[in-house]
């Protein structure tokens, strides 16, 4: 690891501060960032301490909503009883992702900013436009197994490896970002990006802006959701295809659904537009089955993740069928139902 300089924030306009600073970046618990720095594919000159910040709150809002601080730890936020009450698909899709261990230090800011899991980001002898502008894809051509199937480009096919993201997305979740240019609410679908031509930008927020926390509208998908994660194993292992679905159900009909995949692009997938073909109709595979065409459409493989395309397409429909019957995809004995 390359020598670097640590200064500890003492409250948010200091961190803000430090923060902008060239080569400056925060660091929370440290358990992508510090990979990142040992395998030398990032290089900060200083990290910034924002561990003193007071951001680690879970709160109620005045709307009914919840905010959850930006360095509230990923089991915090699971095992919160309003989470666990009216956001379960939050507490489930965190708990579906690495370990009891990581969740403890893990922070929400810190999940929303980690980095993709792409083979060749992490190995720094090769070419990766991401971590390298204009240097190359060596994933195009190359072992794609993790790789995206929709939104790519092609200078970058890479995902974003978030299972919390994708709970966050069909909850209409936003974030609360501040800089040296003021505050700022980002919704949770303008955050990340797709690639495009600069896939170096995983997300929208700006050099030294700090998240500060998390708000989640006052709605509640007690018994309609489901987070379903397809992976190699079923444990310690980032998602190949997830499906994040939730559901307002009345009568057995369908008033509302939402649906995000994860493991399949460059940030959660969602489309909105999409989702009205499931709006006012009775559950059923048939059904679900043309949503996931219209939700997968035009998706591309690279050759070993060529399996995702119909995995997400499957998926879609086991994953809708547990919401609308409200049977949630169990993430504590990881059995798969
Ligand atoms: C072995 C392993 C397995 C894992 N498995 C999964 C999995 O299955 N699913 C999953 O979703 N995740 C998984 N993770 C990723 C884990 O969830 C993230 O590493 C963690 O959430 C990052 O949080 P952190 O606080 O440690 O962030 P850090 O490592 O401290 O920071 C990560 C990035 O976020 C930035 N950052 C942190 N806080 C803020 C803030 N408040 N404002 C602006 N920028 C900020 C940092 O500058 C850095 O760029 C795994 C990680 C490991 C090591
Ligand atoms: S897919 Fe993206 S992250 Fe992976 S090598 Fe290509 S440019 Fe880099």
């Amino acid at each position: 690891m390359r020598p670097f300089a640590f200064s500890r924030a003492t409250d948010v306009a200091d961190a803000v501060q430090q923060g902008s600073l060239a080569g400056c970046s925060f660091v929370a618990g440290a358990t992508n960032l510090a990979d990142l720095m040992k395998y030398d594919v990032t290089r900060p000159a200083r990290l910034i301490d924002i561990n003193p910040l007071t951001l680690r709150g879970i709160e109620e809002l005045q709307s009914g909503g919840l905010r959850l601080g930006a360095l509230a730890t990923n089991a915090q936020t699971a095992y919160h009883a309003r989470v666990q009450k009216q956001y379960p698909i939050l507490a489930s899709a965190i708990l579906s992702g690495a370990s009891a261990q990581l969740r403890n230090v893990a922070t929400n800011g810190g999940n929303l900013n980690q980095r993709t899991r792409c083979y060749y980001f992490y190995n720094s002898a090769l070419p990766c436009n991401k971590r390298e502008p204009a240097s190359g894809c060596s994933a195009v051509g190359g072992v794609t197994r993790v790789h995206g199937i929709l939104g790519t480009s092609s200078a970058c096919i890479a995902t974003h490896p978030s299972d919390m993201c994708v709970a966050l997305a069909v909850l209409n979740a936003s974030v609360r970002v501040t800089g040296n240019f003021g505050d700022r609410v980002i919704p949770i679908a303008e955050y990340h990006r797709l690639p495009g031509d600069t896939p170096w930008l995983d997300n929208t927020l700006q050099h030294g802006e700090l998240v500060t926390a998390i708000d989640l509208p006052n709605e509640s998908f007690a018994t309609n959701y489901t987070y379903l994660k397809l992976r190699d194993r079923q444990s310690y292992a980032f998602a190949l295809v997830s499906i994040a679905v939730v559901m307002h159900m009345e009568d057995g009909v369908i008033r509302e659904a939402r649906v995000a995949l994860g493991g399949v692009a460059h940030k959660p997938w969602r489309r909105t537009e999409a989702e009205q073909t499931l709006k006012g109709q009775q559950p059923s595979t048939q059904l679900f089955e043309t949503f996931a065409e219209e939700l997968v459409a035009g998706a591309v493989g690279y050759g070993d993740n060529d399996f995702k395309i119909e995995l997400a397409r499957r998926g879609i429909v086991r994953a809708c069928h547990q919401a609308a019957e409200g049977t949630p995809q169990s993430q504590s004995d990881k059995d798969i139902a």
